[in-house]
């Protein structure tokens, strides 16, 4: 059994770089080394929590120590940070959004690849259990097949009051969680993206989008609306997915929702007609009890590999990296497509 233990040094020890040491923590063969902040009171804090702290970026990228940079900043200097660390031979974990541009993001992976690293993206969101139960669902074939899905966050709290209310920091919320709905979108299908709609939200009045509302369809017909709010005071569901069989909500992060199927053993039954506002309607009546089944949403028993035992399966050559950087520049065009849908008002056809 190998016990190498792969140092990782933190730069940004704010509310994510914080988180990291928790994600860390269960992994034998990672250990923190120490921290980097430009703020004297995030330096204070990563001191009061035992470890040591670097008086600057060149005093962590010189320590022959740190294997690993994790790079938690604000997003606009990921990019900067990122090509230094690789040049200084560390492998490099970086939060996303990676960078602002798909061409920032390649930058950064041809040094990574001139330098013989490994590069990667914490896109944790791939391993929410409520992402894992909708793809389940979708890949068990549970609706038949899948011709349409809906992927929301929705809060009423605005924007964070910090750097994501700021253009020149990459801030917004396509960058900040649109991010993720997207990757999450991307591994659902093999499909190419055929076409891009979008409307981004300025409701409170930021220099940066406060949500947004992207409709995508896919080559083999998938149709997908991704939205994020700020301002959703009343919140509509986290997944809706509708197959050639059924339809599954999954309402929340709790995994609170349902899968409602035909039921292939009863022929259908027409249902009655039921009122509807001053009028009766038997188009819109509930399908009937007999001819469907219904389902609990029942989270996926799967034994997968934390981000971080994946990172040093990785470094030893044992395993492929989780987050793939063609993966990563996929989302990022997509992301730079839905700002040219947006701002252009119009549908963007492209094959990505
Ligand atoms: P934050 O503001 O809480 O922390 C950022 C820290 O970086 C601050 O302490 C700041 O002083 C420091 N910093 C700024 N410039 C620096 C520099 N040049 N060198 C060193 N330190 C610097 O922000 P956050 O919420 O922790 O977000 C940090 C990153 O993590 C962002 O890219 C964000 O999108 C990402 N993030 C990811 C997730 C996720 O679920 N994957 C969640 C939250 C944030």
């Amino acid at each position: 059994m190998n016990n190498r233990i792969y140092n990782i040094a933190i730069v940004g020890f704010g509310g994510m770089g914080g988180y990291h040491c928790q994600l860390i923590e269960p992994v034998s063969q990672i250990s923190v080394i120490g921290v980097y902040d430009t703020v004297e009171y995030r330096m204070e804090l990563g001191k009061e929590a035992g470890y040591k702290t670097y008086a600057s970026l060149d005093a962590v990228l010189t320590d022959e120590l740190v294997d690993i940079v994790l790079i938690a900043t604000p997003n606009d200097v990921h990019k900067d940070i990122a090509i230094q660390a690789l040049r200084a031979g560390k492998h490099v974990i970086c939060e996303k959004p990676v960078t602002i541009t798909s061409r920032d993001f390649n930058d950064i992976v041809e040094v990574a690849n001139q330098e013989k690293r490994v590069f990667t993206v914490h896109q944790n969101r791939r391993w929410d259990e409520d992402f894992r139960t909708a793809k389940d669902i979708i890949e068990k074939k549970t609706l038949g097949e899948l011709f349409h899905l809906e992927s929301r966050v929705q809060g009423a709290n605005g924007i964070p009051g910090d750097w994501r209310q700021l253009k020149d920091y990459g801030g917004g919320m396509l960058l900040d969680w649109g991010v993720h709905l997207l990757d999450q979108l991307l591994q659902i299908t093999d499909s190419q993206i055929e076409s891009v709609a979008a409307n981004l939200s300025y409701i409170l009045g930021t220099e940066v989008d406060d949500g947004f509302t992207s409709y995508i369809t896919f080559k083999d017909g998938l149709t997908a609306l991704i939205e994020v709010g700020t301002t959703n005071y009343v919140k509509l569901p986290r997944w809706y997915l509708k197959g050639t069989e059924g339809t599954a909500v999954i309402r929340d992060w709790d995994l609170s929702g349902e899968i409602i199927t035909r039921n292939p053993d009863v022929a259908h039954i027409e249902p009655k007609p039921i009122q509807a506002g001053q009028g009766l309607t038997k188009t819109m009546a509930p399908p009937s009890e007999q001819s469907t089944l219904k389902f609990a949403i029942q989270k996926p028993d799967l034994e997968e590999q934390s981000f971080y035992e994946n990172f040093v399966s990785v470094l030893e050559g044992k395993s492929e990296i989780a987050i793939k950087n063609d993966e990563v520049h996929r989302v990022l065009v997509l992301i730079e497509t839905i700002f040219e849908a947006a701002e252009t008002k119009s549908v963007i056809h492209r094959s990505i």
